[in-house]
């Protein structure tokens, strides 16, 4: 496993991002922001709060020092976060949403808005503690912040994505003949630990199932004439990789390898299409377009890219309708495929990066057709 030379993140940086929220804020007439265990949180804190029945948030008004109302017996793991807010621990026999409320302040009586991933029920518990307030959605209060990476994030996205191109120059040499999907999906999901990174996720479709492009695997045996679409990914430090490569397995088809190239080509058109201030829906257009002229047209069924990050999908999202302008820094994937339901799918899934130059893929693993046994 290769060391990375990436350094920690340093307190200074959650101070910033923490600040630059509040300007949000202040900017949108919001006078409270709540964020639950979530990416948001990891984000803003550099610690990602624990998912569970126990009311766990984050508690950030416009002016002022961050509150954390967190459980008594989650309160240890919070050490280095002790600088940035303060801790508000509740003990079992106590309500969390009372204590928001309380070092919500006057602000209870405000403009609230909370973090899209906050479970519903703790809404609904922090509207029954704060009646007066107006009540919002907080995802776009953080999505300018998030989804533009600084250079930190991007080294750590470009190091996981160059590592998961590892697992696959290691995948195509052995066999997967009489493997099942769930056992390719496995040999992935190793093969991603091997290179030191969380797995996360493995889709693996053959043959017709391919034509689907979210199942995660099945007990289908993999033959000969079968294409194999994987779509795999893992993180490192909470950034995740995400990469999808087709196969064939035994020779292809003439077919086959007419469609592939026309998704190679969509792929690599997507890619040339990013620029900053070109908008979102300008990098699916350039994919479609080829794929269309290949006559292709209906069987690309999904847009071309999400964003990634801290989570797998999240803004920017690459899809007809989206005028917002591409910018330095965000990060998204370039995946056209191609489904022809009972036959077989193609896919091929780089990481890219807007730089002021235009697109740098992070993912650099064969996108030559491999032909595996
Ligand atoms: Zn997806
Ligand atoms: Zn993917
Ligand atoms: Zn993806």
């Amino acid at each position: 496993m290769s060391t990375i030379d990436i350094p920690d993140q340093s307190a200074a940086v959650f101070g910033d991002r923490l600040q630059r929220a509040q300007g949000e804020m202040a900017r949108s007439g919001v006078d409270l922001l709540v964020v639950g265990a979530s990416a948001d949180m990891r984000y803003m804190i550099g610690y990602p709060g624990h998912e569970s029945e126990r009311m766990s948030v984050l508690v950030l008004p416009a002016e002022g020092p961050a509150h954390y109302v967190v459980p008594g017996l989650e309160a240890p793991l919070l050490r280095e976060q002790r600088d940035l807010i303060e801790i508000v621990p509740w003990e079992e026999t106590e309500d969390p949403a009372a204590k928001v409320a309380a070092v919500a302040g006057i602000a209870a009586r405000g403009t609230i808005a909370v973090s899209d991933e906050l479970w519903s029920v703790f809404t609904l518990r922090l509207q029954r503690a704060m009646p007066e307030a107006r009540w919002r959605e907080g995802g776009q209060l953080l999505r300018p912040l998030r989804m533009i990476k600084d250079e930190r994030e991007i080294a750590l996205m470009a190091e996981a994505a160059r590592r998961t191109d590892d697992t696959w120059a290691e995948f195509i040499t052995t066999s997967i003949v009489g493997l099942s999907e769930w056992q390719v999906r496995e040999r992935l999901l190793d093969l991603l630990a091997a290179v030191g990174l969380e797995p996360v996720f493995c889709n693996v479709g053959s043959g017709p199932n391919g034509a689907s492009p979210h199942q995660t695997a099945s007990d289908r045996v993999v033959a000969p004439g079968d294409a194999i679409v994987c779509d795999w990914g893992g993180t490192l430090q909470g950034y995740h990789s995400d990469v999808t490569r087709t196969a064939h397995v035994g020779d292809p088809s003439a077919e086959f390898v007419r469609a592939y190239e026309a998704v190679r080509t969509a792929n690599q058109a997507a890619l040339d299409a990013v620029r900053p201030g070109v908008p979102c829906q300008a990098v699916d257009r350039a994919a479609r377009g080829v794929l269309a002229a290949a006559g292709y047209g209906e069987a690309f069924i999904h847009r071309v890219g999400h964003g990634l990050g801290l989570s797998l999908h999240e803004e920017p999202y690459l899809v007809e309708g989206n005028m917002l302008p591409l910018a330095e820094g965000m990060v998204f994937s370039d995946e056209p495929g191609v489904y022809f339901p009972g036959e077989f799918g193609i896919r091929i899934e780089d990481t890219v990066v807007c730089t002021a130059d235009g697109g740098r893929r992070l993912n650099e693993a064969t996108r030559d057709l491999v032909v595996m046994g």
